[in-house]
């Protein structure tokens, strides 16, 4: 979905973009980079985008390679959900009834018009040390370094200790019915690492500043609310108006703020950036991690857009119409609600508040369902935590190490609602002022390429 901490984004500041020299590094220089670089560019050409059917033909693709490389053809299976579906890799271990380790990626990407880029979404172009397309950062970045790293692994005869589960979902950007299926198959599951989220950030001087650990994200929700009224003759208005009423309910819900909350994630991610963070907005990081009943520093922090999301549930109006004529009484209105709840609260919790601000008996208050589930936030788990910390030294002597809560919402979603500990361990490194993931001209840098490697064979080899 996202692929770099939000709370380390503010530590680095955005570059326009510029192409590198001539002479920049285009080429991995590992046998295992240069690999995940072919998966990577030929991944991007299956235009994987909801609708057009090419899951299953990059599902053959990378079962191919998987094979090649010596996984057995019966332990790489795909299963078709629709017109898209999802593939698995069971990496056979030394205790097979241990329960498995899942290494998590998605396949599908998100739309990309191509009158609006400057390259083609669709070719992937290696240029100026990035490489170009819809999903050469979200996801098929992570997802070709793991594949990279577990074909390297099975060539070198490595056994992990328990097995490893290669799943790879094909419609993480859209109704993530093949993650359910894939999350209720693994349901068994002792662990997920899920390649599409947490991330390294780099400092405009290119060194690596912080590495971020997703454990944690926001739960989805969105509310309709409805009002229809008798309408009639614009010249003749009456007491009652559709928009007016439900206009000054939206305004209620606006002026509301939830209470603020934290857990032991973003206690830590707010600690860890307070560091970093200079004047009163710093202070207030540091004040409210010691405090959680600090109602003042909750403040100072949700005034800022980027920070809102870490210390409270938000719901805001994003959709509103109403009306059938310009000279005529609104027989109908409607708003979408949407809400980003803090995880453990659940969602009727969030109706009845929302339903208690619009205090209007007129007006529906609907659980609009699209998929998205309640799910917690994953304990932080010491092994996981070490393992994320020796592969940052590696990286980087002396990397600091931020537990996340995302705004957003992955794959993971799904395992950590059937209580498996689920963490975002994405293995690219790039400046937060790049990532374009969902937008325009999405790229990811060639450098990030041979030490992904790198850090996925410390992950797997310490948690597999
Ligand atoms: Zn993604």
């Amino acid at each position: 979905m996202r692929h770099l901490p939000i709370i380390v984004a503010a530590t680095a500041t955005a570059t326009a973009f510029v192409p590198a020299a001539a002479t920049a590094q285009d080429t991995p220089t590992t046998p295992a980079g240069k690999e995940a670089l072919t998966l990577l560019t030929k991944g991007i050409a299956f235009q994987t985008v909801a609708g057009r059917g090419q899951v299953p033909a990059y599902s053959a693709y990378l079962k191919q390679q998987l094979v090649a490389a010596g996984f057995a053809e019966a332990d790489v299976t795909f299963v078709p959900i629709g017109e898209t579906g999802y593939l698995t890799a069971r990496y056979p271990g030394r205790d097979r009834k241990a329960k498995p380790t899942v290494v998590l990626a998605h396949m599908d990407v998100v739309e990309a018009d191509p009158k609006d880029w400057t390259r083609d979404p669709f070719t992937p172009v290696v240029e100026n040390g990035y490489v170009y397309g819809r999903g050469s950062l979200d996801n098929k970045a992570g997802l070709s370094l793991a594949v990279a790293t577990l074909m390297k692994l099975k060539r070198e005869r490595w056994v992990p200790q328990r097995d490893l589960v290669l799943v790879l979902t094909g419609d993480e950007e859209t109704s993530m019915k093949t993650t359910q299926a894939a999350a209720e198959a693994f349901k068994g599951a002792g662990l997920v690492l899920n390649a599409d989220a947490g991330g390294g950030a780099l400092g405009d001087d290119g060194k690596p500043i912080a590495y971020g650990l997703q454990a944690a994200e926001k739960v989805y929700g969105d509310w309709h609310l409805t009002i229809t009224d008798p309408g009639g003759h614009s010249s003749r208005p009456g007491p009652t108006n559709a928009i007016v009423s439900l206009a000054a309910a939206v305004g209620r819900i606006a002026a509301y703020r939830f209470p603020p909350q934290q857990n032991e994630i973003t206690r830590a991610s707010l600690a860890g950036t307070a560091a970093g963070t200079p004047g009163p907005l710093g202070a207030a990081m540091k004040a409210f991690a010691a405090n959680p009943r600090d109602q003042a520093a909750a403040d100072t922090i949700s005034a800022d857009p980027r920070y809102i999301g870490q210390v409270r549930t938000t719901c805001v109006t994003t959709m509103f119409n109403g009306g059938h004529a310009p000279n005529a009484l609104p027989q109908r209105a409607m708003a979408n609600v949407n809400c980003r709840i803090f995880p453990g609260t659940p969602r009727a919790e969030i109706e009845k508040k929302l339903t208690a601000l619009v205090a209007d008996p007129k007006i529906k208050v609907s659980f609009a369902d699209n998929g998205t589930i309640e799910a917690g936030a994953s304990p932080l788990d010491p092994k996981v935590l070490a393992a994320v910390k020796a592969a940052a030294a590696k990286r980087s002597p002396g990397l600091q190490v931020l537990p996340q809560q995302e705004a957003g919402a992955t794959d993971s979603m799904h395992f950590r609602a059937h209580g498996i500990p689920s963490f975002g361990v994405g293995p690219v490194f790039m400046k937060p002022g790049e990532i374009f993931a969902h937008g325009l001209n999405e790229r990811v840098p060639v450098a990030t390429i041979d030490p992904g490697v790198v850090w996925w064979e410390d992950l797997l080899r310490s948690l597999g």
